[in-house]
């Protein structure tokens, strides 16, 4: 053993994802149906496989410019002005990042000096939080509720407020939720976002996962794209997870900083994933539009049996996960996972892992073939019967 005081206090305090265990616990059983993992059951398109197989054919194996290389950068900008009506200089706003997962991280770093907060808004994504305290800031978690889609309210996001508060970080499509926040709501909370002079770190990851309204991104909203940070990637839309490719598109002097910790920590991301994400923006749209009709049917027909089933669900609007209330069990949501795996087989993620307002409900992920989420949707009628 050696002595705790080794690490650092910061992440020594750091609490261990609360989805690990429910992985651990189903990878040593046998004929489990998984609903937990949060990755696309595609496999990444040929033509974009062999985009990085003639990459590497023509020897390109070298590090890249620290943002990215030049072509992959403009077809970002084209990319983002063609599907989301925002504009960004390919020369000094892009910075081609190691899967979102990284751009948070140097957004957060490059804008939060120590003790100041940052609104996280639950449930969200498990990185946030810790994201934050590891740039020396402090998390604040405000909550949303089934009652209003889990919509972040105006009023709920102005109380939170205080004169440490630096930053905002807002999630659409949401990951556990699917909510989805449309212009409207994205343009009341804009104004309060303005009103006390906040930045946004938008995590527009499932941007490409909006099945019924067309995705806004918050940086089209006037007033909104000087003081925002747009978090996008390869994992989600275009299937490409384990290529760990995203992106990070702001303001010029932001880009700058966060170029900075970059260049000192990454150099660069992988050349051979740069040139496949390449070939994904410049030939690669149909088949997210196949994905994405595929994933709203999955989305059509989950959300249906949990309701059928006694889970009450709401409507997601965006990426792969449903996040149906168990509250009518009785369980907690970790009991109602725990249980449903020992006694079904059927893995689900318990909500509370999300935060406190993710409590009372379970997210599945509906990137799983049709065939498994019936057998998962049967298990589960069965559990619940009993
Ligand atoms: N943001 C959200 C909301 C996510 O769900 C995920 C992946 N689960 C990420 C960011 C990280 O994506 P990447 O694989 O590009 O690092």
């Amino acid at each position: 053993m050696i002595k705790t005081s080794y690490i650092s206090k910061t992440v020594a305090d750091l609490k261990p994802s609360g989805i690990r265990r429910f992985f651990d616990l189903a990878a040593n059983m046998e004929g489990v149906v998984s609903l937990g993992v949060g990755e696309p059951d595609f496999v990444t398109s040929w033509s974009i496989r062999e985009a990085a197989i003639a990459s590497l054919e023509e020897g390109r194996t070298s590090y890249t410019a620290n943002a990215g290389i030049i072509e992959l950068r403009r077809e970002i900008s084209w990319y983002m002005e063609k599907e989301f009506r925002v504009s960004y200089n390919p020369d000094n706003q892009i910075i081609v990042t190691v899967g979102a997962s990284q751009a948070i991280d140097i957004a957060l770093r490059a804008v939060v000096n120590p003790g100041e907060e940052v609104l996280v808004v639950e449930p969200c994504f498990v990185s946030y939080a810790p994201l934050v305290s590891m740039a020396g800031g402090v998390p604040i978690t405000i909550q949303t509720d089934k009652e209003h889609d889990f919509k972040l309210l105006p009023e709920v996001l102005e109380a939170a407020i205080t004169p440490k508060t630096k930053a905002i970080m807002i999630c659409s499509p949401n990951n556990p939720t699917g909510t989805q926040l449309g212009k409207e709501d994205l343009t009341r909370l804009s104004e309060i976002i303005k009103k006390h002079d906040l930045l946004v770190i938008a995590d527009e990851i499932y941007a490409e996962l909006a099945y019924d309204e067309a995705f806004t991104s918050i940086a089209v909203i006037p007033g909104m794209m000087e003081r925002t940070i747009l978090i996008n990637g390869f994992s989600k839309g275009f299937a490409m997870t384990g290529w760990r490719l995203g992106f990070v598109c702001a303001p010029k002097e932001i880009s700058e900083a966060m170029l900075k910790i970059h260049q000192y920590t990454m150099m660069c991301a992988s050349t051979m994933a740069q040139y496949a994400a390449l070939e994904a923006l410049k030939n690669g749209m149909e088949d997210v539009e196949e994905m994405r009709r595929s994933y709203r049917r999955r989305r059509n027909y989950i959300v249906k049996s949990f309701n059928e089933i006694g889970l009450d669900c709401h409507n997601p609007g965006g990426a792969f996960y449903a996040f149906p209330s168990i509250a009518n069990t009785g369980l907690s949501s970790q009991e109602f996972a725990e249980q449903l795996l020992l006694n079904e087989r059927v893995a689900v993620v318990p909500g509370d892992v999300f935060g406190q307002s993710g409590e009372g409900h379970i997210r599945c992920s509906y990137a799983s073939s049709m065939e498994q989420l019936q057998e998962a949707i049967t298990r589960i009628g069965r559990f619940l019967e009993r």
